[in-house]
């Protein structure tokens, strides 16, 4: 695929994966709210006990559409290159949002292909596994977040610029965990390696980096 394919690609994975509110959320998240008919028979969705909880149900006895809003999982990583993370800044975030790179997973791939194809449509370079760093429910996105530790093969970092507008590589010992999304990961990956930071919102100063 061309570059521009590829970032076309990575633009439909949108993903959000920091804190607070954000005005393009709907693209993300969609909310049980925002359903009002059923997509089957268009029939008025409303509420109903569904196996021990009430979610939304199509009015229509006959047909049986239930909406079970069950999460949608999420890749992340946490790229390393030369004992530093790569943290990106997405097109339209506030200039001091830094966070893992991430996105959605495409029809019948695996979390492991997810995330690798993710940090080369992001970063223009190819990765490798280093190990699994956890799974993460995201319950505002209603999300399954699944994280990893992914080494940056060397080269120019070249950002997808339909989706990024910078990113920077920071040590370890600087890094500021968020507390959701994605933040819980990185706290994790960082109390593997001894190290346990204060967990701050997303944006808060931190120590300089280049
Ligand atoms: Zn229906």
């Amino acid at each position: 695929m061309t570059r521009a394919a590829v970032c076309v690609a990575a633009n439909r994975a949108r993903y959000w994966s920091g804190a607070g509110a954000r005005p393009d959320d709907r693209e993300n998240a969609v909310k049980t709210a925002d359903f009002k008919f059923c997509p089957r028979c268009r029939a008025p969705l409303v509420e109903a006990e569904r196996g021990g909880r009430v979610r939304l149900v199509c009015a229509d006895e006959g047909c049986g559409f239930v909406h079970w809003n069950n999460p949608v999982p999420v890749v992340a990583a946490i790229v390393e290159r030369d004992g530093r993370v790569i943290l990106v800044r997405n097109r339209g975030y506030p200039p001091t949002w830094y966070v893992l790179v991430a996105g959605f997973l495409e029809p019948n791939e695996t979390p492991e292909h997810a995330v690798l194809r993710e940090v080369e449509e992001e970063l223009g370079l190819p990765g490798e596994i280093v190990a699994p760093v956890g799974a993460y429910p995201f319950e505002r996105l209603n999300q399954i977040i699944f994280a990893y530790h992914v080494r940056l093969a060397p080269g120019e970092i070249r950002l997808c610029d339909a989706e990024l507008v910078d990113y920077k590589a920071v040590p370890p010992e600087n890094l500021r965990p968020w507390p959701q999304g994605t933040g819980p990961a990185l706290r994790d990956w960082l109390a593997a390696r001894g190290l346990y930071p204060p967990i701050v919102e997303l944006g808060a100063e931190v120590p300089k980096t280049d």
